[in-house]
């Protein structure tokens, strides 16, 4: 190794940024916020926008889907109350950056997504980076029964309403994430299992998602 300076890209230096710029927003959750300090959301950003992956903006990723705002990320998984080796249930891979950050936080993760090509697509970039995701393809809105129960879910599209296989999924304790509203605006909920047959609600105020297609959510409009 040729001793001096190490290489440091200009995207480590907008990362930091980005952080800072969420604490002023409100993020707290420092497991939250050095996570995304770590995880090069430029790698998720498809190449030809990559100089905006640290704006605070969803961008379009393929197949008409997009890469969550990271506010929208940083909120969401500080909402889950997130914990080391936590098990979580994310629905909708998309990029794979929400599951990378979960990854780099110490949790154990599971992605579904109903398109095989951006499955693809995340699962090699959580590989190359060494993000420890079980990446997998089909109707999230099931579930994913051979892994649970979880502590945590994660839905990043929005619903019509709570779908109830992933309420039962949780553990007792365990609390779900998830937007609920019409397909242009959403709700984000937070839904804690307090008992066996018990789950209570919570309003943590309007956002923005594509929509979650598949038999406990929307119909697909092709
Ligand atoms: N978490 C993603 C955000 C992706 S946008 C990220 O960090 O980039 C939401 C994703 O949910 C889209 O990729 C969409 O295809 C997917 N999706 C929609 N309905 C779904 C369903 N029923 N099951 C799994 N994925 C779904």
């Amino acid at each position: 190794m040729p001793s001096g300076k190490r290489f440091v890209s200009p995207f480590d230096e907008m990362r930091h940024k980005l952080v800072d710029h969420l604490r002023s927003k409100g993020i707290t959750d420092k497991l939250v916020l050095k996570a995304i300090d770590t995880v090069p959301r430029e790698r998720f950003v498809p190449q030809a926008i990559r100089a905006r992956s640290y704006e605070d903006t969803a961008l379009p990723i393929d197949d008409r889907q997009t890469i969550s705002q990271p506010y929208t990320v940083a909120f969401m998984t500080q909402a889950l109350l997130p914990t080391q080796g936590m098990r979580v249930l994310e629905v909708g891979t998309g990029s794979g950056y929400q599951s990378a950050v979960l990854s780099a936080i110490g949790c154990t993760v599971v992605s579904i997504e109903r398109l095989p090509r951006l499955s693809h697509q995340a699962r090699t970039i959580l590989t190359k980076f060494g993000y420890n995701v079980a990446c997998r393809i089909g109707d999230g809105t099931i579930g994913w029964r051979e892994g649970a129960p979880y502590d945590g879910i994660i839905v990043t599209a929005g619903a019509p309403d709570v779908p109830e296989p992933l309420a039962r999924q949780l553990a007792i304790g365990g609390r779900m994430v998830v937007p609920v509203g019409t397909q242009s605006e959403q709700t984000l909920y937070r839904v804690t299992r307090t008992a066996e047959e018990n789950w209570r609600v919570e309003d943590l105020g309007p956002f923005k998602f594509v929509p979650l297609i598949g038999v406990e959510g929307w119909t697909d409009e092709q």
